[in-house]
C-alpha cells in the first residue's frame, strides 16, 4: 500500500492553540508554493501507483479554484491514481464552499476532514477559530449534499468545556459525520493559548471527555478504532492505517514527513526555505530494534493491536507484566482495552525505553 500527503502550510488566521506547522496572512505565496511542489513532485517517486491521497495543512480549502486544478493537474501528472481506494481534503468552515466541494468531488476526493472542533460559540471563540457553530453545521450539510465522506474533528477540555456542551457537539456533528476524530486541547507553552493557561491543570480534566466520548460514540454504532478515531465499520481512514501499519506514504510540500521503506524523510517547517529550494530534507534511518518498537507502539494505537508472532519477545514480556486490565488478549493478539486507551501514553513510555 502507497500513500500521497501533501502537506498545505497556508491558513487564514493561527488559532490560539496551534503548534502544527502553517503560515498566516500570506496567501499571495500560495501560486510560487505551487511551482515548488510542482518541482517537488517530479521526485524519484514520480509514476508511483497511489492507493490513498490525503491533502492536509494548515488550511487546503484556502486555495482558489485556479489554485485548485493546478494542484491536481500536478498530483495527475506525477502519480497513478488508478487503484485510488481514498483521497481525503481536511476543510475548515470557514473556508469551505459548494464551488470547492464541486471541484473536489470532480477529481477524486471521496472524503472531507472537517476542523468542526466545538458546536459551541463560546468554545470557538475559546479556541481562536474563525468559524461559529452555524457555518460549521453549514459546511458539514453542504459536504453531505455532495455525497462525500465527512470526518469531523472535535476537541476536548477546552477551557469553560462542560461534559454537557461536549456532549452537544457529539450529537450534533452525528447528524452528518460518518467518521470523528476527537482529540484533547493540548496547551504547547508556545502558543496564545498555552501561554493563557499556563498554571492550570486543564490537562488533567481530559479524562472525563474522553471516557464520555468512549462510551457515547460507540452506543451510536462508531467503534473506536484507534485512539482519537471512531466509526462504523468500513469508514474507518484508510490513509491513517497506512501510518498505523509502517506503510509507504509519500510527503510532499513544506514540513511533510515520508516514511519509505523504515527510512523517515523530512521537508523544512520552513515555507521561504520550501520556495526557494534551499534545503536539505532529514533523513532518520531507523535500526530494527527501534521499527519493531515504534510499530509496536503504532498498531497498539488501533483495536487491531499487534501480533504476537511477529512482535519482539520483550516488548510481549513488557505488555504481560503490566496490569491485565489494560489489555485486551488472545492467543493471537494483544490490543488495548478501554481503560488501556486512556492511558495509552503510560503505556508507550515503557515500551520507549526498552
Ligand atoms: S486552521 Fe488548523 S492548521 Fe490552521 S491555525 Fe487553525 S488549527 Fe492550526
Amino acid at each position: 500500500m502507497n500513500g500521497l500527503y501533501i502537506h498545505v502550510p497556508f491558513c487564514e488566521r493561527k488559532c490560539g492553540y496551534c503548534s502544527f506547522y502553517s503560515v498566516a496572512g500570506r496567501e499571495h505565496e500560495i501560486d510560487s508554493w505551487l511551482d515548488a511542489l510542482e518541482l517537488e513532485a517530479a521526485s524519484p517517486f514520480c509514476g508511483e501507483v497511489l492507493n490513498t491521497l490525503y491533502i492536509g495543512g494548515g488550511t487546503p480549502t484556502i486555495l482558489n479554484i485556479s489554485q485548485w486544478k493546478k494542484l491536481f493537474e500536478i498530483i495527475n501528472r506525477n502519480f497513478n491514481l488508478e487503484n485510488l481506494i481514498e483521497a481525503t481534503v481536511e476543510a475548515n468552515p470557514n473556508s469551505l464552499d459548494d464551488e470547492k466541494l464541486k471541484i473536489l468531488a470532480d477529481n477524486k476526493i471521496s472524503r472531507i476532514s472537517l476542523g468542526v472542533q466545538s458546536l459551541n460559540d463560546d468554545e470557538l471563540k475559546i479556541l481562536g477559530r474563525l468559524h461559529d457553530s452555524y457555518k460549521a453545521l453549514k459546511a458539514m450539510e453542504a459536504v453531505k449534499k455532495f455525497n462525500l465522506m465527512l470526518n469531523c474533528d472535535l476537541i476536548f477540555a477546552i477551557p469553560s468545556q462542560t461534559l454537557k456542551t461536549w456532549s452537544k457537539s457529539l450529537k450534533g456533528v452525528l447528524n452528518f459525520a460518518d467518521h470523528v476524530s476527537t482529540y484533547q486541547l493540548t496547551l504547547e507553552p508556545e502558543t496564545p493559548l498555552g501561554k493563557k493557561y499556563k498554571n492550570s491543570d486543564l490537562n488533567e480534566d481530559g479524562y472525563k471527555f474522553y471516557r464520555y466520548v468512549q462510551y457515547y460514540l460507540p452506543k451510536k454504532n462508531f467503534i473506536q478504532y484507534e485512539i482519537s478515531n471512531f466509526a462504523p465499520e468500513g469508514n474507518e481512514c484508510r490513509h491513517n492505517l497506512l501510518y498505523w501499519n509502517h506503510d509507504n506514504v509519500i510527503g510532499l510540500g513544506a514540513s511533510a514527513v515520508s516514511y519509505i521503506d523504515g527510512v523517515r524523510i523530512k521537508n523544512p517547517d520552513n515555507l521561504e526555505k520550501y520556495l526557494t529550494h534551499d534545503y536539505v530534507r532529514e533523513f532518520e534511518n531507523l535500526s530494527g530494534h527501534e521499527k519493531s518498537i515504534e510499530l509496536a507502539i503504532l498498531q497498539l494505537r488501533t483495536k487491531y493491536g499487534i501480533k504476537i508472532n511477529e512482535t519482539l519477545p520483550e516488548i510481549i514480556e513488557k505488555l504481560n507484566s503490566m496490569p491485565e486490565d489494560l489489555f485486551i488478549k488472545t492467543p493471537e493478539r494483544i490490543s488495548l482495552s478501554k481503560r488501556g486507551m486512556r492511558l495509552g501514553n503510560s503505556i508507550w513510555c515503557e515500551l520507549i525505553d526498552l
